[in-house]
């Protein structure tokens, strides 16, 4: 199994429009990132995406992704979910209906905001000319082929949203603090991908002191932090961070063994 970051920034993206500061400047091309999205690919051959960032069309036109099984949706903020219109190439290229998962309230929510996204297949002479997605309330884990896919609760400041657990790896993005029933859904973690927004405090998201002391708890082989501002330098964070710590930039891909728990 591998994941893809396809996104390692956070809402605004880095560089932010118009800002001069060094990170916003930098040639380092692991200071450029898109919106926060991953790709998991299982081992006989799942396509699984979180999320669909704002930058979802660019970001599965420079991975090569051209079929999607299924939508793992952590909630409706902007930064995550305002690509969904670009589904539709996937509905086309598949010629069918794709399940997105998440929350029951956040896929609600979604239903809501993007309501065209989710009516009827449209009649073959007109093509797939929007996205038609089935919305799937998820409570507990679900088998998608070799994949085990977990939905962990955690809080985005007041918000309780859904992390995932995909077999050995889990995906944390937008989190403050993890409940003791989401803790207890993360043992034996080969990977940890975290949220790790800033080092300057935040209501609703882990500080970079804060991710560090959380991925110990978690204990995890491997962590890798994500959904960066522009505060965050790649090479400083990663001169800093401990050993078995990384900081993520678009487009590393992790190897995940074929565990299957
Ligand atoms: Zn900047
Ligand atoms: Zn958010
Ligand atoms: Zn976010």
């Amino acid at each position: 199994m591998e994941a893809v970051i396809l996104g390692s920034g956070s809402s605004a993206g880095t560089p932010v429009i118009g800002c001069r500061c060094p990170v916003c400047r930098s040639e380092d091309p692991r200071n450029h990132r898109t919106r926060a999205s991953i790709w998991v690919r299982g081992v006989d051959g799942e396509s699984l995406l979180v999320d669909t960032s704002t930058d979802m069309r660019h970001q599965a036109l420079r991975e090569g992704i051209d079929r999607v099984d299924g939508v793992f949706l952590t909630h409706t903020h902007a930064d995550h979910i305002n690509g969904i219109d670009d589904m539709r190439a996937f509905n086309g290229l598949q010629e069918q209906v794709i399940p997105m998962y998440g929350r029951p309230a956040t896929l609600e929510e979604a239903r809501q905001r993007f309501h065209y996204c989710f009516g009827d297949p449209p009649p073959p002479e007109r093509g797939w000319y929007i996205p038609v997605l089935e919305a799937r309330p998820l409570t507990e884990s679900l088998q998608w082929g070799s994949v085990t896919v977990t939905p962990v609760p955690v809080e985005h400041g007041r918000w309780p949203i859904y992390g995932y657990r995909f077999n050995g790896l889990a995906y944390l993005t937008d989190v403050k603090r993890i409940p003791e029933e989401g803790l207890a859904l993360l043992e034996g973690l080969e990977v940890l991908i975290l949220d790790c927004l800033r080092y300057r405090e935040h209501p609703t998201h882990l500080r970079v002191d804060e991710a560090v002391a959380l991925a110990e708890r978690i204990g995890a082989k491997r962590t890798v932090f994500t959904h960066f501002t522009h505060d965050i330098d790649f090479e400083q964070l990663a001169g800093e961070l401990p050993e078995g710590m990384e900081p993520a930039y678009d487009g590393l891909r992790i190897p995940i063994s074929g565990a299957r728990a």
